[in-house]
Protein backbone atom coordinates (compact mmCIF):
# COMPACT_ATOMS: atom_id res chain seq x y z
CA UNK A 1 0.00 0.00 0.00
CA UNK A 2 1.43 3.24 -1.25
CA UNK A 3 1.75 5.39 2.23
CA UNK A 4 1.40 9.29 0.53
CA UNK A 5 -1.64 10.52 -1.65
CA UNK A 6 -2.68 13.83 -2.93
CA UNK A 7 -5.90 13.32 -1.49
CA UNK A 8 -6.55 11.48 2.36
CA UNK A 9 -10.35 11.40 2.98
CA UNK A 10 -11.04 10.34 6.61
CA UNK A 11 -14.81 8.97 6.09
CA UNK A 12 -16.71 7.14 3.64
CA UNK A 13 -20.34 8.69 4.04
CA UNK A 14 -21.69 11.24 1.32
CA UNK A 15 -19.37 13.84 1.90
CA UNK A 16 -16.13 11.22 2.05
CA UNK A 17 -16.89 9.29 -0.73
CA UNK A 18 -18.35 12.11 -3.53
CA UNK A 19 -15.16 14.03 -2.54
CA UNK A 20 -13.31 11.07 -3.36
CA UNK A 21 -14.86 10.06 -6.51
CA UNK A 22 -14.57 14.11 -7.90
CA UNK A 23 -10.46 14.09 -6.71
CA UNK A 24 -10.22 10.98 -8.82
CA UNK A 25 -12.22 12.37 -11.95
CA UNK A 26 -9.57 15.38 -11.30
CA UNK A 27 -6.80 12.71 -11.77
CA UNK A 28 -5.43 12.62 -7.84
CA UNK A 29 -4.37 9.99 -6.26
CA UNK A 30 -6.99 9.00 -3.73
CA UNK A 31 -7.21 7.08 -0.16
CA UNK A 32 -10.18 7.12 2.04
CA UNK A 33 -9.88 6.07 5.89
CA UNK A 34 -13.08 5.01 7.50
CA UNK A 35 -13.46 2.61 10.71
CA UNK A 36 -17.26 1.58 9.70
CA UNK A 37 -19.10 0.69 6.46
CA UNK A 38 -19.25 2.34 3.16
CA UNK A 39 -21.61 4.91 2.70
CA UNK A 40 -21.57 6.45 6.58
CA UNK A 41 -24.96 7.19 8.25
CA UNK A 42 -26.77 8.27 5.48
CA UNK A 43 -26.55 4.87 3.74
CA UNK A 44 -26.66 2.70 6.68
CA UNK A 45 -28.85 4.66 9.43
CA UNK A 46 -30.25 7.43 8.37
CA UNK A 47 -31.52 8.77 4.71
CA UNK A 48 -31.86 5.21 3.18
CA UNK A 49 -33.42 2.95 6.02
CA UNK A 50 -35.70 5.83 6.83
CA UNK A 51 -36.73 6.12 3.35
CA UNK A 52 -37.70 2.47 3.50
CA UNK A 53 -39.60 2.93 6.54
CA UNK A 54 -41.83 5.61 5.51
CA UNK A 55 -42.75 3.77 1.82
CA UNK A 56 -45.76 1.88 0.94
CA UNK A 57 -48.40 0.23 3.46
CA UNK A 58 -46.47 -0.70 6.53
CA UNK A 59 -45.30 -4.65 6.35
CA UNK A 60 -47.61 -7.57 7.37
CA UNK A 61 -44.74 -9.14 9.18
CA UNK A 62 -43.75 -5.73 11.13
CA UNK A 63 -40.92 -3.60 11.34
CA UNK A 64 -38.41 -6.52 11.67
CA UNK A 65 -39.43 -7.60 8.31
CA UNK A 66 -38.92 -4.13 6.97
CA UNK A 67 -35.23 -3.85 8.50
CA UNK A 68 -34.30 -6.63 6.77
CA UNK A 69 -35.57 -5.72 3.09
CA UNK A 70 -33.12 -2.17 4.39
CA UNK A 71 -30.64 -4.42 4.71
CA UNK A 72 -30.74 -6.07 1.71
CA UNK A 73 -30.63 -2.40 -0.31
CA UNK A 74 -28.07 -1.21 2.12
CA UNK A 75 -26.22 -4.37 1.10
CA UNK A 76 -26.81 -3.02 -3.14
CA UNK A 77 -26.27 0.43 -2.17
CA UNK A 78 -23.37 0.23 -0.56
CA UNK A 79 -21.42 -2.08 -3.66
CA UNK A 80 -21.99 1.73 -5.33
CA UNK A 81 -20.23 3.06 -3.22
CA UNK A 82 -17.48 1.00 -3.40
CA UNK A 83 -17.43 1.23 -7.73
CA UNK A 84 -17.83 5.11 -7.27
CA UNK A 85 -14.48 4.46 -5.17
CA UNK A 86 -12.34 2.37 -7.55
CA UNK A 87 -9.00 3.71 -8.07
CA UNK A 88 -9.05 4.93 -4.69
CA UNK A 89 -6.80 3.15 -1.72
CA UNK A 90 -9.42 1.89 1.17
CA UNK A 91 -7.84 2.24 4.25
CA UNK A 92 -9.89 0.17 7.34
CA UNK A 93 -9.57 1.96 10.44
CA UNK A 94 -10.29 4.60 12.60
CA UNK A 95 -8.19 7.71 11.63
CA UNK A 96 -6.39 10.56 13.29
CA UNK A 97 -4.47 13.40 12.56
CA UNK A 98 -0.86 13.27 13.88
CA UNK A 99 0.31 16.41 12.55
CA UNK A 100 0.37 18.40 9.25
CA UNK A 101 -0.24 15.75 6.07
CA UNK A 102 0.26 13.29 8.26
CA UNK A 103 -2.40 10.50 9.79
CA UNK A 104 -2.49 7.23 11.61
CA UNK A 105 -4.75 4.92 10.18
CA UNK A 106 -4.84 1.84 12.67
CA UNK A 107 -1.25 2.07 13.56
CA UNK A 108 -0.15 3.25 9.74
CA UNK A 109 1.19 6.26 9.37
CA UNK A 110 -0.26 7.87 5.67
CA UNK A 111 0.67 11.01 4.42
CA UNK A 112 -1.74 13.33 2.17
CA UNK A 113 -1.26 16.67 0.96
CA UNK A 114 -4.98 17.43 1.41
CA UNK A 115 -6.28 15.84 4.60
CA UNK A 116 -10.45 15.76 4.50
CA UNK A 117 -12.09 15.60 7.66
CA UNK A 118 -15.63 13.72 6.84
CA UNK A 119 -16.13 12.20 10.28
CA UNK A 120 -19.75 13.01 10.37
CA UNK A 121 -22.05 12.73 13.16
CA UNK A 122 -23.78 10.83 15.86
CA UNK A 123 -27.26 11.52 17.78
CA UNK A 124 -26.78 13.90 20.90
CA UNK A 125 -28.51 12.88 24.03
CA UNK A 126 -30.48 14.79 26.16
CA UNK A 127 -28.92 15.91 29.07
CA UNK A 128 -30.05 13.63 31.90
CA UNK A 129 -31.35 10.85 29.88
CA UNK A 130 -28.03 8.70 28.86
CA UNK A 131 -29.23 6.39 25.48
CA UNK A 132 -29.77 3.21 26.62
CA UNK A 133 -30.63 1.33 23.17
CA UNK A 134 -34.01 -0.31 25.42
CA UNK A 135 -35.80 2.98 27.20
CA UNK A 136 -33.67 5.62 25.43
CA UNK A 137 -33.65 5.06 22.15
CA UNK A 138 -31.83 7.05 19.40
CA UNK A 139 -31.95 7.24 15.49
CA UNK A 140 -29.36 4.16 15.42
CA UNK A 141 -31.33 2.32 17.74
CA UNK A 142 -34.95 2.63 15.72
CA UNK A 143 -33.63 1.88 12.20
CA UNK A 144 -32.91 -2.09 13.39
CA UNK A 145 -36.04 -2.23 16.29
CA UNK A 146 -37.32 -5.68 15.63
CA UNK A 147 -41.28 -4.55 16.48
CA UNK A 148 -43.09 -1.45 17.27
CA UNK A 149 -44.01 -0.45 21.01
CA UNK A 150 -47.33 -0.22 21.63
CA UNK A 151 -46.23 3.84 22.44
CA UNK A 152 -43.89 5.80 22.41
CA UNK A 153 -42.70 9.83 23.14
CA UNK A 154 -40.48 11.28 20.46
CA UNK A 155 -38.67 14.21 22.15
CA UNK A 156 -37.82 16.41 19.11
CA UNK A 157 -39.65 17.52 15.97
CA UNK A 158 -37.21 18.34 13.32
CA UNK A 159 -36.86 15.81 10.37
CA UNK A 160 -35.88 12.80 12.12
CA UNK A 161 -38.17 13.40 14.85
CA UNK A 162 -41.43 13.29 12.85
CA UNK A 163 -40.25 10.89 10.21
CA UNK A 164 -40.45 8.11 13.00
CA UNK A 165 -43.30 9.54 14.50
CA UNK A 166 -44.80 8.53 11.37
CA UNK A 167 -43.21 5.52 11.08
CA UNK A 168 -44.17 4.59 14.54
CA UNK A 169 -47.44 5.27 13.70
CA UNK A 170 -48.18 3.35 10.66
CA UNK A 171 -46.71 0.59 12.61
CA UNK A 172 -49.46 0.84 15.82
CA UNK A 173 -47.20 2.91 18.03
CA UNK A 174 -49.46 5.43 20.47
CA UNK A 175 -47.14 8.13 19.27
CA UNK A 176 -46.57 11.34 21.72
CA UNK A 177 -44.35 13.84 19.68
CA UNK A 178 -42.33 16.48 21.75
CA UNK A 179 -40.88 19.86 20.53
CA UNK A 180 -39.52 22.23 22.64
CA UNK A 181 -40.05 25.08 20.40
CA UNK A 182 -43.03 26.33 19.04
CA UNK A 183 -43.78 24.41 15.91
CA UNK A 184 -42.94 21.26 14.07
CA UNK A 185 -39.68 21.00 11.74
CA UNK A 186 -39.14 24.48 12.93
CA UNK A 187 -36.11 24.43 10.72
CA UNK A 188 -38.54 24.85 8.05
CA UNK A 189 -40.88 27.65 6.60
CA UNK A 190 -44.03 27.74 9.27
CA UNK A 191 -46.07 27.10 6.40
CA UNK A 192 -45.03 23.28 6.18
CA UNK A 193 -44.84 22.87 10.11
CA UNK A 194 -48.49 23.82 9.86
CA UNK A 195 -49.43 21.18 7.01
CA UNK A 196 -47.94 18.48 8.54
CA UNK A 197 -49.54 19.16 12.37
CA UNK A 198 -52.41 19.27 10.70
CA UNK A 199 -51.71 16.20 9.42
CA UNK A 200 -50.35 14.41 12.37
CA UNK A 201 -53.15 14.81 14.73
CA UNK A 202 -55.96 14.36 11.93
CA UNK A 203 -53.74 10.51 12.39
CA UNK A 204 -54.20 10.53 15.61
CA UNK A 205 -50.73 11.73 16.91
CA UNK A 206 -50.15 13.57 19.95
CA UNK A 207 -48.37 16.82 19.16
CA UNK A 208 -46.74 18.90 21.91
CA UNK A 209 -45.07 21.90 21.01
CA UNK A 210 -43.62 24.74 23.53
CA UNK A 211 -43.30 21.79 25.78
CA UNK A 212 -39.45 21.39 27.46
CA UNK A 213 -39.44 17.59 28.33
CA UNK A 214 -39.03 16.43 31.87
CA UNK A 215 -36.90 12.98 31.76
CA UNK A 216 -38.58 11.91 35.03
CA UNK A 217 -41.92 12.21 34.15
CA UNK A 218 -41.71 9.89 30.92
CA UNK A 219 -42.49 6.08 30.99
CA UNK A 220 -42.00 3.34 27.99
CA UNK A 221 -39.95 3.94 25.61
CA UNK A 222 -38.30 6.72 24.31
CA UNK A 223 -36.99 8.21 21.23
CA UNK A 224 -34.50 11.03 21.33
CA UNK A 225 -33.92 13.34 18.45
CA UNK A 226 -32.73 16.33 19.49
CA UNK A 227 -30.06 16.90 16.67
CA UNK A 228 -26.70 15.99 16.21
CA UNK A 229 -22.93 16.06 17.42
CA UNK A 230 -20.20 16.19 15.46
CA UNK A 231 -17.59 13.46 15.35
CA UNK A 232 -14.71 15.35 16.57
CA UNK A 233 -13.18 13.81 18.99
CA UNK A 234 -9.93 11.74 19.05
CA UNK A 235 -9.31 13.12 15.19
CA UNK A 236 -6.13 14.60 16.58
CA UNK A 237 -7.26 18.22 15.26
CA UNK A 238 -5.20 20.22 17.56
CA UNK A 239 -2.11 18.40 16.04
CA UNK A 240 -2.89 20.94 12.71
CA UNK A 241 -4.25 23.62 15.43
CA UNK A 242 -7.87 23.22 14.39
CA UNK A 243 -10.60 24.04 17.44
CA UNK A 244 -14.34 23.40 17.23
CA UNK A 245 -15.75 26.88 18.55
CA UNK A 246 -19.21 25.65 18.87
CA UNK A 247 -18.42 21.92 18.55
CA UNK A 248 -18.24 22.02 14.67
CA UNK A 249 -15.39 22.10 12.98
CA UNK A 250 -15.40 25.74 10.62
CA UNK A 251 -15.33 26.02 7.25
CA UNK A 252 -15.69 28.63 4.32
CA UNK A 253 -18.15 28.02 1.43
CA UNK A 254 -14.96 26.13 -0.04
CA UNK A 255 -15.04 23.31 2.82
CA UNK A 256 -11.05 24.97 3.74
CA UNK A 257 -10.49 25.01 7.18
CA UNK A 258 -8.52 28.09 7.03
CA UNK A 259 -5.58 25.31 8.10
CA UNK A 260 -3.29 24.91 4.83
CA UNK A 261 -3.97 21.48 3.40
CA UNK A 262 -6.92 20.69 5.99
CA UNK A 263 -10.35 20.80 4.74
CA UNK A 264 -13.99 19.64 6.48
CA UNK A 265 -17.35 18.85 4.88
CA UNK A 266 -20.79 17.36 5.88
CA UNK A 267 -22.20 16.77 9.28
CA UNK A 268 -19.12 17.88 11.20
CA UNK A 269 -19.14 21.25 9.63
CA UNK A 270 -22.74 21.92 11.34
CA UNK A 271 -26.15 22.46 10.08
CA UNK A 272 -27.83 22.25 7.70
CA UNK A 273 -26.76 18.71 8.14
CA UNK A 274 -28.17 16.91 4.86
CA UNK A 275 -26.32 13.91 2.77
CA UNK A 276 -26.58 16.27 -0.32
CA UNK A 277 -24.96 18.88 1.25
CA UNK A 278 -21.99 16.95 2.42
CA UNK A 279 -21.85 15.43 -0.95
CA UNK A 280 -22.13 19.01 -2.42
CA UNK A 281 -19.24 20.38 -0.28
CA UNK A 282 -17.17 17.54 -0.93
CA UNK A 283 -17.01 18.06 -5.00
CA UNK A 284 -16.18 21.84 -4.16
CA UNK A 285 -13.66 20.52 -1.77
CA UNK A 286 -12.40 18.12 -4.46
CA UNK A 287 -11.96 20.69 -7.62
CA UNK A 288 -10.08 23.19 -5.05
CA UNK A 289 -7.51 20.73 -4.61
CA UNK A 290 -7.21 19.69 -8.03
CA UNK A 291 -6.80 23.66 -8.61
CA UNK A 292 -10.06 24.49 -10.03
CA UNK A 293 -12.01 27.81 -8.92
CA UNK A 294 -15.46 26.48 -8.06
CA UNK A 295 -18.13 28.89 -6.99
CA UNK A 296 -19.01 28.44 -2.91
CA UNK A 297 -21.87 26.58 -1.63
CA UNK A 298 -24.59 28.84 -1.51
CA UNK A 299 -26.88 28.02 1.62
CA UNK A 300 -30.20 28.61 0.41
CA UNK A 301 -29.45 27.01 -3.09
CA UNK A 302 -29.57 23.39 -0.38
CA UNK A 303 -33.23 21.92 -0.19
CA UNK A 304 -35.02 20.71 2.48
CA UNK A 305 -37.11 17.59 2.66
CA UNK A 306 -39.11 15.56 4.78
CA UNK A 307 -40.36 12.08 3.80
CA UNK A 308 -43.92 12.00 6.07
CA UNK A 309 -47.42 12.30 4.32
CA UNK A 310 -47.74 14.97 3.18
CA UNK A 311 -44.18 15.30 2.24
CA UNK A 312 -42.53 18.23 2.83
CA UNK A 313 -39.49 20.09 1.08
CA UNK A 314 -38.20 23.91 0.51
CA UNK A 315 -35.45 25.25 -1.64
CA UNK A 316 -34.61 29.02 -1.30
CA UNK A 317 -35.37 32.77 -0.60
CA UNK A 318 -38.89 31.99 0.54
CA UNK A 319 -39.36 35.38 2.51
CA UNK A 320 -38.62 39.01 1.98
CA UNK A 321 -41.04 42.37 1.09
CA UNK A 322 -39.81 42.28 -2.48
CA UNK A 323 -41.45 38.78 -3.58
CA UNK A 324 -44.23 38.16 -5.20
CA UNK A 325 -45.95 34.78 -4.32
CA UNK A 326 -48.16 32.02 -6.41
CA UNK A 327 -49.65 29.04 -4.62
CA UNK A 328 -51.89 26.35 -5.74
CA UNK A 329 -52.97 23.00 -3.76
CA UNK A 330 -53.39 19.28 -4.33
CA UNK A 331 -57.28 19.17 -3.64
CA UNK A 332 -57.67 20.85 -7.09
CA UNK A 333 -55.12 19.02 -8.89
CA UNK A 334 -56.34 15.84 -11.12
CA UNK A 335 -53.91 13.03 -10.25
CA UNK A 336 -53.66 13.76 -6.70
CA UNK A 337 -57.40 14.31 -6.22
CA UNK A 338 -58.13 10.62 -8.56
CA UNK A 339 -55.49 8.95 -6.36
CA UNK A 340 -56.80 10.54 -3.35
CA UNK A 341 -53.84 12.00 -2.19
CA UNK A 342 -55.01 15.71 -1.78
CA UNK A 343 -52.85 17.42 1.15
CA UNK A 344 -50.69 20.12 0.89
CA UNK A 345 -49.87 22.05 -2.27
CA UNK A 346 -46.88 24.67 -3.32
CA UNK A 347 -45.85 27.99 -2.66
CA UNK A 348 -43.69 29.56 -5.52
CA UNK A 349 -41.63 32.91 -4.76
CA UNK A 350 -40.43 35.35 -7.83
CA UNK A 351 -38.49 38.56 -7.39
CA UNK A 352 -41.19 41.36 -7.85
CA UNK A 353 -39.15 43.55 -9.95
CA UNK A 354 -37.49 40.75 -12.33
CA UNK A 355 -40.40 37.87 -11.89
CA UNK A 356 -37.04 35.82 -11.29
CA UNK A 357 -37.76 32.37 -9.12
CA UNK A 358 -36.48 33.02 -5.67
CA UNK A 359 -37.76 29.86 -3.70
CA UNK A 360 -40.40 27.33 -3.13
CA UNK A 361 -42.12 25.67 -0.48
CA UNK A 362 -43.90 22.64 -1.07
CA UNK A 363 -46.03 19.98 1.11
CA UNK A 364 -47.91 16.99 -0.46
CA UNK A 365 -47.31 14.17 -2.80
CA UNK A 366 -43.67 13.03 -4.30
CA UNK A 367 -42.88 16.67 -3.45
CA UNK A 368 -38.95 15.56 -3.06
CA UNK A 369 -38.87 14.55 -6.27
CA UNK A 370 -40.15 18.19 -7.23
CA UNK A 371 -38.02 20.62 -5.43
CA UNK A 372 -34.34 19.23 -7.41
CA UNK A 373 -35.83 20.52 -10.32
CA UNK A 374 -37.23 23.89 -9.25
CA UNK A 375 -33.66 24.04 -7.70
CA UNK A 376 -32.68 24.11 -11.32
CA UNK A 377 -35.24 26.63 -12.43
CA UNK A 378 -34.08 29.02 -9.80
CA UNK A 379 -30.42 28.33 -10.63
CA UNK A 380 -30.95 29.03 -14.36
CA UNK A 381 -33.29 32.38 -13.64
CA UNK A 382 -36.19 31.32 -15.05
CA UNK A 383 -38.93 33.48 -14.31
CA UNK A 384 -42.77 32.91 -13.31
CA UNK A 385 -44.03 33.77 -16.58
CA UNK A 386 -41.56 31.33 -17.93
CA UNK A 387 -42.29 28.53 -15.87
CA UNK A 388 -46.09 29.50 -16.54
CA UNK A 389 -45.89 29.12 -20.46
CA UNK A 390 -43.88 25.80 -20.32
CA UNK A 391 -46.42 22.81 -20.79
CA UNK A 392 -46.49 20.09 -17.88
CA UNK A 393 -47.80 16.58 -18.72
CA UNK A 394 -51.24 15.55 -17.78
CA UNK A 395 -52.14 14.68 -15.02
CA UNK A 396 -49.12 14.99 -13.33
CA UNK A 397 -48.98 15.76 -9.46
CA UNK A 398 -45.81 18.61 -10.77
CA UNK A 399 -49.31 20.40 -12.52
CA UNK A 400 -49.83 21.83 -9.01
CA UNK A 401 -46.21 23.82 -9.22
CA UNK A 402 -47.69 25.06 -12.77
CA UNK A 403 -50.41 26.09 -11.72
CA UNK A 404 -48.74 27.88 -8.80
CA UNK A 405 -46.88 29.64 -11.47
CA UNK A 406 -50.16 30.77 -12.98
CA UNK A 407 -51.69 32.37 -9.86
CA UNK A 408 -49.05 34.64 -9.69
CA UNK A 409 -50.74 36.50 -11.60
CA UNK A 410 -49.54 37.55 -15.52
CA UNK A 411 -47.08 40.16 -13.80
CA UNK A 412 -43.62 38.73 -13.90
C1 LIG B 1 -32.44 8.93 10.85
C2 LIG B 1 -31.78 9.86 9.87
C3 LIG B 1 -32.40 10.19 8.68
C4 LIG B 1 -31.79 11.04 7.78
N1 LIG B 1 -32.43 11.34 6.62
C5 LIG B 1 -31.84 12.19 5.75
C6 LIG B 1 -32.47 12.50 4.51
O1 LIG B 1 -33.56 12.01 4.20
N2 LIG B 1 -31.83 13.34 3.66
C7 LIG B 1 -30.63 13.90 3.98
O2 LIG B 1 -30.10 14.66 3.17
N3 LIG B 1 -30.02 13.63 5.13
C8 LIG B 1 -30.59 12.78 6.02
N4 LIG B 1 -29.95 12.49 7.18
C9 LIG B 1 -28.64 13.12 7.45
C10 LIG B 1 -27.52 12.41 6.70
O3 LIG B 1 -27.48 11.06 7.08
C11 LIG B 1 -26.20 13.10 6.99
O4 LIG B 1 -26.31 14.48 6.70
C12 LIG B 1 -25.07 12.52 6.19
O5 LIG B 1 -24.90 11.15 6.45
C13 LIG B 1 -23.77 13.26 6.48
O6 LIG B 1 -22.77 12.74 5.69
P1 LIG B 1 -21.24 12.87 6.12
O7 LIG B 1 -20.47 12.36 4.96
O8 LIG B 1 -20.96 14.21 6.64
O9 LIG B 1 -21.05 11.89 7.38
P2 LIG B 1 -21.57 10.44 7.77
O10 LIG B 1 -22.57 9.92 6.86
O11 LIG B 1 -21.88 10.52 9.22
O12 LIG B 1 -20.27 9.54 7.57
C14 LIG B 1 -19.13 9.73 8.36
C15 LIG B 1 -18.23 8.52 8.21
O13 LIG B 1 -17.01 8.80 8.90
C16 LIG B 1 -16.58 7.63 9.56
N5 LIG B 1 -15.70 8.06 10.65
C17 LIG B 1 -16.01 8.84 11.71
N6 LIG B 1 -14.91 9.05 12.47
C18 LIG B 1 -13.89 8.39 11.87
C19 LIG B 1 -12.51 8.23 12.15
N7 LIG B 1 -11.92 8.82 13.21
N8 LIG B 1 -11.76 7.48 11.32
C20 LIG B 1 -12.32 6.87 10.23
N9 LIG B 1 -13.61 7.02 9.92
C21 LIG B 1 -14.39 7.77 10.72
C22 LIG B 1 -17.86 6.98 10.04
O14 LIG B 1 -17.67 5.58 10.24
C23 LIG B 1 -18.78 7.25 8.85
O15 LIG B 1 -18.78 6.21 7.90
C24 LIG B 1 -30.52 11.61 8.10
C25 LIG B 1 -29.89 11.27 9.29
C26 LIG B 1 -30.50 10.42 10.18
C27 LIG B 1 -29.79 10.07 11.45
Amino acid sequence: VADSFDVLVIGAGPGGYMCAHRALQNGLSVAVADNGPSGGVCLNAGCIPTKGFLFGPPQAGGLGERVRQNAAAIGRLQKGVDFLLKGATRLDGRARLVGPGVVDVGGAEIRGRNVVIATGSRPRPLPGLPFDGVRVLSSDHTVVLEAAPESIAIIGAGAVGCEFAEVFSNYGSRVTLIEARDRLVPEMDPWLSKQLERAFKKRGMIVQTGVAVDPSELDGPVLVAIGRQANVEGLGLETVGLTTPNGFIQVDGHGATGVAGVWAIGDVTGPPQLAHRASRQGEIAADCMAGKSPASLDPLAIPACVYTHPQLAQVGRVTGDDLILGEAFFRANGYAVVTDRTDGGVRLFAESATGKLTGALLAGPEVAEMVGLINVLIAAGVTMAQARETVFPHPTLAEVVWEAARAAGSGG
